[in-house]
């Protein structure tokens, strides 16, 4: 059974019907996975945290023109 490196979900996948190279969607956290084997199956994650957006650490750039208003912060928080 293939698991999904990212979130460990169990992928039922044949190996019969992938291919080296073949890029799949976890069905569950729907993350890209690239198979990188397939006897047996083995995928590895191509897509990396996409969600979380706010590092932007990598950008050493001066730019003036963005604007960062983080101090403003009293937007209420979603919690059910
Ligand atoms: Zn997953």
């Amino acid at each position: 059974m293939t698991k999904c490196p990212e979130c460990d979900a169990e992928i039922d996948l044949d190996e019969d019907e992938v291919e080296e190279g073949e890029i799949l969607a976890c069905p569950e956290c729907d993350a890209e996975l690239e198979v990188t084997q397939t006897h047996p199956v083995h995928v590895i994650v191509l897509s990396e945290d996409d969600d979380e957006d706010d590092e932007e650490e990598e950008s050493e750039e001066d730019d003036d023109d963005e604007e960062e208003d983080e101090a403003d912060d009293d937007s209420p928080e979603d919690e059910e």
